[in-house]
């Protein structure tokens, strides 16, 4: 399958994809979603559409680098399980193999890790794959697939890029929260510096940021809408305005403005 095809994620996978046209790979994501979703096939097709040049950003499946990533033979791409009796957990054994494994040229364009229950990381695997990520090999992509990153050290997780696959509504509901804030503030007509403190709360990568975007759509769609009282508090040009101004703030995004700079960009606007 290609990562277009991931219909029940659509909008996220629309963002990946248009992050990775844009050669935006970065050299850790954690990919987070629940037991029943196959979180592995997710990223072999998360790992085809980095690497293939047919569908670059979205995966062929027919060319030779695909092809090896689905029949599991590609040199480059190493995966790392939880092992044990009992309670099974990823090792520090494995981590250290892992490192040496990256340490090799590739015979591609890059090496790949795709690391499975993460979760269940050691401390001591944990902290040992954190010299990886502080320190990455060129070009290195690692995945960390986890069904709770509330265990992962807070230092991996400010490393990684965050993705939650198929539990859209936690995600929604999460940015609308946020949005929510800041819809408030901005309402309110409050200082820039509290605007700022919100945003610096809630955004930690560009991921968060389109979010937040998608959030505030919603949101002054409703106020339009009239679905929500808070729009009698605005006029409709005042909503309008908003919407053209998150749209250029997309823009921006897409365009690889600095997304702090981008969204701070977007409430001085809209506030002024
Ligand atoms: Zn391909």
């Amino acid at each position: 399958m290609s990562l277009s095809n991931w219909k029940s994620n659509e909008k996220l996978v629309g963002r990946i994809m248009a992050s990775l046209r844009g050669g935006n790979v970065s050299h850790a994501y954690i990919i987070e979603g629940d037991t029943c979703i196959d979180k592995e096939a997710f990223a072999r097709d998360f790992m085809k559409a980095i690497c293939c040049s047919e569908m670059p950003g979205d995966g062929c499946d027919s060319c030779v680098s695909c092809r090896k990533i689905d029949h599991d033979n590609c040199e480059d791409l190493y995966y790392v399980r939880a092992e044990g009796t009992g309670t099974k957990s990823v090792k520090d054994d494995a981590i250290f193999e892992l490192q040496e494994n990256l340490k090799k040229k590739p015979s591609g364009s890059r090496n790949m890790a795709i690391i499975c229950n993460a979760d269940t990381m050691t401390k001591r695997a944990q902290n040992r794959l954190l010299k990886t990520l502080e320190e990455p090999y060129p070009g290195t992509v690692i995945l960390l697939l986890s069904e709770n990153r509330e265990n992962l050290l807070d230092t991996i997780k400010s490393r990684c890029i965050f993705y939650r696959l198929n539990g859209e509504d936690d995600t929604d509901k999460e940015s609308l929260k946020d949005a929510d804030k800041l819809l408030d503030a901005l309402i309110e007509g409050e200082k820039f510096f509290t605007l700022k403190q919100i945003l610096s709360k809630s955004v930690k990568n560009r991921e968060d940021a389109f979010r937040i975007l998608d959030g505030l759509q919603i949101l002054y769609r409703n106020l339009l809408l009239e679905k929500d009282p808070r729009g009698r508090l605005l006029k409709r040009e005042e909503i309008f305005r908003a919407v053209g101004l998150i749209e250029e703030a997309r823009r921006d995004l897409l365009m690889n403005v600095n997304y702090n700079y981008a969204l701070k960009n977007l409430v001085l606007k809209i506030g002024g």
